[in-house]
Parts: C-alpha cells; sequence; structure tokens
C-alpha cells in the first residue's frame, strides 16, 4: 500500500540560509550539477511548498538550458550568457540553491551598461524533447548573413543601415570603432547613393551597435526532431542545510 502523502503548503518564498537569500517564487536561480566540473544550472523558481511544519522546502524548478545542452548544440551567434527557457521542470530540495541571478529579456540585455556574473538573457523559448525554439527564426545581418551575438560588436552602414562584423568587412574592432563613417560594399560602390550631396548632409557618426538593429532577413533556427530530454542531475549538500521557511 502507498503511503497517504501528507499534505504539503504552498510557501510565497523561503530563506535559503547558507547563502542568506529569500527566494520567491518567480525569482531565477543557480543551483549547482552533481558533476560540478559544468557550469552551474539556471532555473525559474515556479513554486515553493513545504511540509505542514515548514520544513523540507522544495521547489518546482522551471529550467534554463544553456546553447551547449540543446540538440542543436551552441551556434556562433549564441551569447555566452545566453540561455533557453526550456519546458522542462524538476522538484528540487531548496537548499540545492546557490545563489540569485537575473534572466534579462534580450532588449534589457542588450541595454546593460556591464554585465555582471550574474546576468544572463533568453531571446528563446526550447521544447527540451524535439530541440525546436520558439520564436523559430531570428533576424540576420551583416555579409555573413548571421543573427546578432550581442558579445560582438558590429557597425552600421549609412545607406542601407544594415549591421556588420568588423572581421566581415576586413576591420579589426579598434579600427570600426574609430570610424566617423561606414558604408558598405554595395552602398560605397561608383555611383552609389552616398554621393548625393542632399545624403551627404545627413551623414552622422558611424552607429556602433548599440540596440537590436532591425532586418527583414530571417534565419531559421529549429533542427528537425529528436532526442528524448536529459535528466538533470543536482548537487545536494552532505550537510543538511537548515531552512527557515517564511
Ligand atoms: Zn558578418
Ligand atoms: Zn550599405
Amino acid at each position: 500500500m502507498a503511503k497517504a502523502k501528507a499534505p504539503r503548503r504552498p510557501l510565497e518564498s523561503c530563506t535559503i540560509k547558507h547563502i542568506n537569500k529569500t527566494i520567491n517564487a518567480g525569482d531565477c536561480v543557480l543551483m549547482r550539477p552533481a558533476d560540478q566540473s559544468n557550469p552551474q544550472y539556471v532555473a525559474r523558481i515556479e513554486r515553493i511548498d513545504a511540509d505542514a511544519r515548514g520544513g523540507n522546502v522544495k521547489v518546482l524548478a522551471r529550467w534554463y538550458y544553456r546553447p551547449e545542452e540543446s540538440i542543436g548544440g551552441r551556434r556562433q551567434f549564441h551569447g555566452s550568457k545566453e540561455l533557453f527557457l526550456s519546458d522542462h521542470y524538476d522538484v528540487q530540495s531548496a537548499d540545492t540553491i546557490e545563489g540569485k541571478c537575473t534572466v534579462h529579456s534580450f532588449k534589457s540585455y542588450t541595454k546593460l551598461d556591464a554585465v555582471g556574473n550574474d546576468d544572463f538573457f533568453c531571446r528563446f523559448e526550447y521544447n527540451s524533447s524535439t530541440g525546436a525554439f520558439n520564436p523559430d527564426r531570428v533576424a540576420v545581418y551583416c555579409k555573413c548573413e548571421m543573427p546578432y551575438n550581442p558579445d560582438d560588436l558590429m557597425v552600421q552602414c549609412e545607406d542601407c543601415s544594415d549591421w556588420f562584423h568588423p572581421a566581415c568587412i576586413e576591420m579589426t574592432a579598434e579600427e570600426a570603432k574609430r570610424l566617423d563613417h561606414f558604408f558598405c560594399e554595395t552602398c560605397s560602390s561608383e555611383g552609389g547613393y552616398k554621393t548625393t550631396p542632399e545624403v551627404t548632409k545627413r551623414y552622422i557618426k558611424a552607429s556602433i551597435l548599440v540596440k537590436i538593429p532591425n532586418s527583414t532577413r530571417f534565419l531559421t533556427v529549429n533542427h528537425g526532431v529528436g532526442l528524448e530530454q536529459t535528466r538533470r542531475l543536482i548537487y545536494v549538500p552532505s550537510k543538511s542545510v537548515s531552512l527557515v521557511s517564511l
């Protein structure tokens, strides 16, 4: 006979003593994987509950995947702090939480003055069973037709408004930063648009990427279908950590 399940009660938040932090439902947290050579897992806490006496606090974690954990793997346009919000959930003991972090929208991430260790961004949701992304396409730029990687500097052509990687236009990043004006190969070809005086007057200092550029070209990011989702093994501290529920 199965033992009757003791009723658990939901909590709005809990205090994780060993890191001295209060975690609320909706917060993003870091959890250490069982294989500690891997980077910390990132999760959004969907729910917190405890036993009738407020002990044995558990959280429902919705996992963020790093690009290398996805079926398609890490691609050139993935940022170093990029995560995918997955449909993969697990219940974990609250004492496996090692810290808080922030997962920004793509737009707000590109506006950060400085990116801290605990700052990440997410522009895709990820189906962990099929490997499909939502949205399933992403705008592309430059001669290389690549999506925007916020880790990389780009310069904007003042005529056609497309964005270019310095390396793709045979320039170093340092050279690109020193540009006063920039016209891509197509726009600076003889008889090109830029030679008309009306346009010349409107020339502005070449923009170095500070916002998400617009594009009308897209890359489809979904790969075929596939594999079963992989189980996440979480590091559990050997000494039980006492938890104070609020
Ligand atoms: Zn390029
Ligand atoms: Zn151009």
